[in-house]
């Protein structure tokens, strides 16, 4: 299918209903382990990606202009950990989509890909560490994997989902060592990482809106 800038802000519409209706569930795993404010500043950041993007000319921006809108807007309304690891996703992803007017199947796979990659880079955590990154990194592979098996966008993106639930329910048995929670050490086990679990909302409704 081909993919339109009108369809990626869907997307982000899609991600900001998601995240404002689990805010609550958010905040209370996060008051858990953190500092209980994880709901809030997800919601904060994709209110204001879909506030920035209702003003946009749709018939008139390309993707990587949107997504580059994303990223500031989500990084100037959100000052928790949170805001400069999405803001970095949404400028790589629009890097990896520059200059393209719509995107195939393969481009919004390759961005998916870059989103998860800018969360490492900027995070620097690795897999195990009970970040966000337990359930970007795996979805991120099996959305490559299924593309490249010659699955349809809306099948890589629901194996991306399938690997992404797997990750945020295995952070539970993770101790955490980035992050607020590291301070925790062995009492962060037994708790979902709420940074996974807001990613598997973010990644639902991505699956969602593009599906
Ligand atoms: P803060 O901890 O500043 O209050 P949030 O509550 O918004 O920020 O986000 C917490 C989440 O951020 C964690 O649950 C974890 O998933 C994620 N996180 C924290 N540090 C990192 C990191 N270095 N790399 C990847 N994700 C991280
Ligand atoms: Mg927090
Ligand atoms: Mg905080």
């Amino acid at each position: 299918m081909t993919i339109y800038a009108a369809d990626l802000k869907r997307m982000f519409d899609e991600i900001a209903t998601a995240i404002e209706a689990d805010k609550d569930r958010l905040c209370r795993l996060d008051g858990v382990i953190g500092d209980a404010d994880h709901g809030i500043a997800m919601a904060l950041g994709f209110g204001a990606v879909r506030d920035a993007l209702a003003s946009l000319d749709l018939s008139a921006v390309e993707p990587t202009a949107l997504l580059n809108g994303a990223a500031k807007s989500f990084l100037n309304a959100v000052g928790a950990s949170s805001g400069p690891l999405y803001a970095t996703a949404f400028m790589r992803a629009a890097a990896a989509v520059k200059g393209k007017g719509t995107l195939t199947d393969a481009e919004l796979i390759a961005l998916f890909q870059a989103m998860a990659q800018g969360i490492k880079d900027r995070g620097k955590a690795e897999p195990g560490e009970k970040t966000m990154i337990d359930a970007w990194q795996p979805a991120a592979e099996a959305a490559g994997a299924a593309q490249a098996a010659g699955k349809t966008l809306s099948e890589s993106l629901a194996a991306a989902l399938a690997a992404a639930e797997s990750g945020a329910e295995a952070t539970k048995d993770m101790v955490a060592t980035k992050g607020r929670s590291a301070r925790l050490g062995e009492r962060s086990l037994g708790h979902m990482d709420p940074g996974a679990a807001s990613a598997l909302t973010v990644i639902a409704a991505m699956t969602k809106a593009l599906a």
